[in-house]
């Protein structure tokens, strides 16, 4: 029986000071026993302050990014063994603002490619994190223009082949995959729950292709893109949605820890 997990991608937010407010009231919001896996994944440089916050409590924590090699001359990046150090259980890979894929363009596109993961660096990342045995949040999704030429399920496919490409099946029954449309993140734009949930089933069978049944019935697959506590439990409750990556949202303790309550 798969866990529901709720993970808080607070991308570039929070200073220390005010990721310690967050965590604070986050701990006192949320039920200290619930079922539900909850994490929170701020930048690297918050790590530290969350960690000290969250060491008695079930919370958990992770990165928004990693690059692959374990240490060396890559001058601003942070490898999967130092995630690992710092007590990182989770890693998000493939987010559709590090592969360049922005759902509300916030960047000039001349700047685009500074962004672009690819299918082969994403999945480097992913051998690098499991290496380490931090769980991988991959993330997959179409951009609008895919979704209106009826692209969305090949797109999806791709991406999961691409990220999961040579991987034990084994290493990634702990795995995470989040389908986050890019149209719908940072923009208010919610995917229906029922489409949510077809592409949702579209990602779990593509795992059993690629790896096998096993690990498409035990990998937790997530739906992400302006999840509210308004439409959290009924995205929650869909057959293959085991809960959510949720960015502005996340922001807030008070509507993170009722988005948790939902799950
Ligand atoms: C995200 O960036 O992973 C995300 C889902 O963002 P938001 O919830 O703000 O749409």
């Amino acid at each position: 029986m798969r866990k529901k997990l709720v993970v808080g991608n607070w991308k570039m937010n929070m200073t220390r000071g005010q990721a310690s407010a967050a965590i604070e009231s986050l701990l006192l919001l949320v039920d200290p026993n619930t079922e539900v896996e909850v994490a929170i994944c701020p930048t690297y440089l918050t790590i530290e302050t969350v960690s000290h916050l969250l060491r008695r409590s079930h919370f958990l924590y992770g990165a928004q990014n990693v690059f692959w090699m374990p240490s060396g001359a890559f001058t601003g990046s942070i490898s999967a063994t130092m995630l690992a150090d710092a007590g990182c259980s989770f890693c998000i890979v493939g987010h559709s603002e590090t592969r360049g894929r922005f759902g509300k363009l916030e960047v000039p596109e001349s700047t685009l490619g500074y962004f672009s993961e690819t299918d082969e660096t994403i999945n480097l990342k992913i051998k690098s994190l499991l290496y380490q045995s931090i769980r991988p949040i991959l993330c997959v999704g179409e951009t609008l223009a895919e979704r209106e030429a009826g692209n969305t399920d090949s797109v999806i496919y791709d991406q999961v082949k691409g990220a999961l490409a040579g991987i034990e099946p084994a290493e990634y029954y702990s795995g995470v995959v989040a389908y986050e449309p890019v149209w719908a993140i940072g923009t208010g734009k919610t995917c229906d729950s029922a489409e949510a949930n077809r592409v949702c089933g579209v990602v779990r069978k593509a795992v059993a292709e690629i790896l096998d049944a096993d690990a498409a019935e035990s990998v937790q697959i997530l739906y992400g893109g302006s999840v509210k506590s308004g439409n959290a439990a009924e995205l929650f409750s869909q057959s293959d949605i085991d809960g959510g990556l949720v960015g502005g949202a996340s922001l807030d303790a008070e509507e993170f820890s009722k988005i948790v309550r939902s799950a």
